[in-house]
């Protein structure tokens, strides 16, 4: 059964969050599933009494229990709401908000040392895809400086950064070549993300060397995504 986590982005209320937690718990009290992970935003982190295959990760976090970063936020506020899970390295991060190397090892090494389950996100952009297959695997090996991937409780995830948001999605040959590669380097979970949708999420998750997805956009209606998980537990 495939791994099946929702990235909000910026997206959801604190309310609409707690609905949306609610139909998924209620749909996976009655359903057998592997792991699904949902990452709301930092404003609708709350206690949720879930299932215990249901977790609820952090998008972001400081590499702090608490102090003076304003517009942050540290362990302190995650340990309220007992969220043991982040997500490191999203393209959106790195290429947006302008996370460095550095900066995300830093952070992946300070919630490794606190027993996080880690999804740490790695991916090319458009220009070294097209300069192939080596190229890319070259440039994923300086997103893997700094990252320990022997830590026990960690996902990977790869995310070409060109099919992010954008409605196209890696072929399946560009997700089998990159995976089986990552595989050889990392023994962990290794999630796809990249436009997956409930058009695609079957056949992707049958990949060689997927063992899940990471699902943002086509994750934002609850609906959609217990649809979504209901088309692939049985993979
Ligand atoms: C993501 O945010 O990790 C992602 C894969 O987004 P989308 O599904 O919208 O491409």
């Amino acid at each position: 059964m495939p791994i099946i986590a929702a990235n909000f982005k910026t997206n959801h209320t604190r309310s609409s969050t707690a609905k949306y937690v609610s139909l998924v718990n209620n749909y996976l009290k009655t359903n057998s599933t592997s792991d699904v992970y949902i990452f709301p935003t930092a404003t609708s982190l709350d206690y949720f009494e879930t299932v215990a295959n249901l977790h609820i990760g952090a998008q972001n976090a400081y590499a702090t229990q608490n102090g003076s970063f304003t517009g942050e936020i540290g362990t302190e506020q995650l340990d309220e709401f007992y969220i043991k899970t982040i997500l490191i390295g999203h393209s959106e991060r790195r290429h947006i908000l302008g996370e460095t190397q550095e900066m995300i090892a830093q952070k992946y090494q300070y919630f490794k040392a606190l027993g996080y389950r880690i999804i740490y996100c790695v991916g090319e952009p458009l220009e070294i895809k097209e300069s192939g297959l080596d190229a890319t695997l070259q440039y994923m090996q300086t997103q893997f400086e700094g990252i320990d991937l022997s830590y026990e409780n960690l996902v990977v995830a790869y995310e070409p950064v060109w099919a992010i948001g954008t409605g196209v999605t890696a072929t399946n040959d560009d997700i089998v070549n990159v995976h089986q590669a990552l595989k050889k380097q990392c023994s962990k979970p290794l999630l796809y993300g990249g436009s997956v949708k409930l058009g695609n999420v079957e056949s992707i998750c049958q990949l060689d060397g997927v063992d899940g997805v990471l699902i943002g956009t086509a994750s934002w209606v609850a609906e959609d995504f217990i649809k979504i998980i209901e088309n692939t537990k049985e993979l």
